[in-house]
């Protein structure tokens, strides 16, 4: 078994880094974060490069990246915080469900705008009362003639305020839990929607709003692929999802673990280098010893995917462990950075932050623990 990566991976994972590194850099991110600004300018360019189309086939015009590529990208994308790797993530994801389930004539009006960087997806699926419980979707659509007609809240939904963005929002047309719920195409300017912002401690340059639709009306060319689909449509790209998430959790606490030691080797206390007591440097290796492991599990997982093998309780355990792997981490650095760790400009409270949402969404803990002990046959 070998785990090195090959020349063509790591060539990927040099120019990922690069871009990272020099195009984008913590300042850059800290600023958006501060400011609830998104990212454009980092979009825009990966748009350029080709990169939003990493997961979609070359005849919508994507490269189709394989899954261990993507977790290389992933890794990069999260290294200064989840919520850039979500800025693309998420439109990047809900693109998937235009090219698998989208008409001709969808694919042509959504897809290129966003590949060249210039529109977002946001996917429309909470609701105030059903979050893990994703099925428990109240937002009606009822077909009237031409149109269908929404009615319902949807919330903490990320980009849906983005100027020129489209919502792929989860309805109910039916009474049966899984069978009764479509896809529906929404543009964010449509009547009768109203979309509010969240005043969310994390996902802050993404942003998260809660939609309102009051009989909102939309085209019938306006579903998303059949009627009744939409549950096993959102289903069909979790694999992917939970390896992005694993992916961007191991970037990121690489960060929180680089900036601690850097931290400890420069601060003096009682004489000393912060790094040169035993109690912080074994902390430091633990946190070490923690991010490598997530890594090879995030990496197996790929490998198993890349392999066209299911990887459903691999991606599950790589996620509920790199995300718990970060907060770890990014707590020991807070510790480690004293005082100083409550200024944003040391960037740990962020990636403290960012690691609580990441043990809730794209699937808590809990429910990522329940589906591992269910392929264990418990
Ligand atoms: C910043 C942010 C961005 C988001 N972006 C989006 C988005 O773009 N689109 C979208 O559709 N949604 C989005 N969400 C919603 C997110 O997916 C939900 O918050 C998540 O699914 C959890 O749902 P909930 O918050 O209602 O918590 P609940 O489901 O109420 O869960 C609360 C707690 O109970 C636990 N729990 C629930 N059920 C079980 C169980 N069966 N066994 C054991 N424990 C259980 C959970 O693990 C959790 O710890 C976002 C949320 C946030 C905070």
């Amino acid at each position: 078994m070998d785990f090195r990566f090959n020349d063509e991976q790591r060539i990927w994972h040099e120019t990922v880094h690069n871009f990272m590194d020099k195009e984008v850099g913590r300042e850059y991110t800290r600023e958006h974060d501060a400011s609830r600004e998104f990212p454009w300018e980092v979009y825009k360019k990966m748009g350029e490069l080709g990169w939003l189309g990493l997961l979609l086939p070359e005849a919508d015009g994507g490269v189709e990246a394989d899954p261990i590529m993507f977790a290389i990208f992933c890794e990069a994308i999260g290294k200064y915080s989840l919520d850039t790797a979500a800025c693309m993530m998420t439109s990047m994801f809900t693109a998937t469900n235009f090219s698998v389930h989208g008409t001709p004539a969808q694919k042509l009006k959504y897809l290129p705008p966003f590949l060249r960087g210039e529109k977002t997806f946001s996917i429309g699926m909470t609701e105030p009362q059903s979050g893990s419980d994703a099925a428990a979707v109240r937002t009606k659509a009822v077909l009237d003639g031409d149109e269908w007609v929404l009615n319902g809240n949807k919330t903490f939904i990320s980009g849906a305020h983005l100027p020129g963005g489209t919502i792929v929002l989860l309805a109910r047309t039916g009474e049966d839990r899984y069978k009764g719920l479509s896809l529906f195409i929404l543009p964010n300017d449509t009547k009768g929607l109203t979309i509010t912002k969240l005043n969310t401690i994390v996902r802050r340059s993404l942003g998260t709003t809660q939609l309102y639709l009051d009989n909102v009306r939309i085209p019938k060319d306006n579903l998303l692929g059949e009627e009744g689909k939409g549950w096993t449509y959102i289903g069909e790209h979790l694999e992917h999802e939970r390896l992005s998430l694993a992916a961007s959790y191991v970037g990121n606490a690489q960060t929180a673990l680089d900036d601690t030691i850097n931290y400890t080797k420069q601060r003096k206390a009682f004489g000393k280098s912060l790094s040169d007591f035993q109690v912080i440097k074994h902390r430091m290796a633990e946190d070490a010893i923690a991010v490598e492991a997530a890594r090879l599990l995030t990496y197996s997982a790929a490998a198993k995917m890349a392999r066209g093998e299911s990887a459903v309780k691999e991606v599950s355990m790589a996620k509920v462990f790199a995300v718990d792997t970060l907060f770890k981490t990014a707590f020991n650095g807070m510790q480690a950075m004293g005082g100083y760790s409550q200024l944003p400009e040391m960037d740990m409270e962020r990636y403290m932050r960012e690691a609580k949402h990441g043990m809730v969404g794209g699937g808590a803990n809990e429910i990522q623990k329940s589906i591992i002990a269910k392929l264990m046959g418990l």
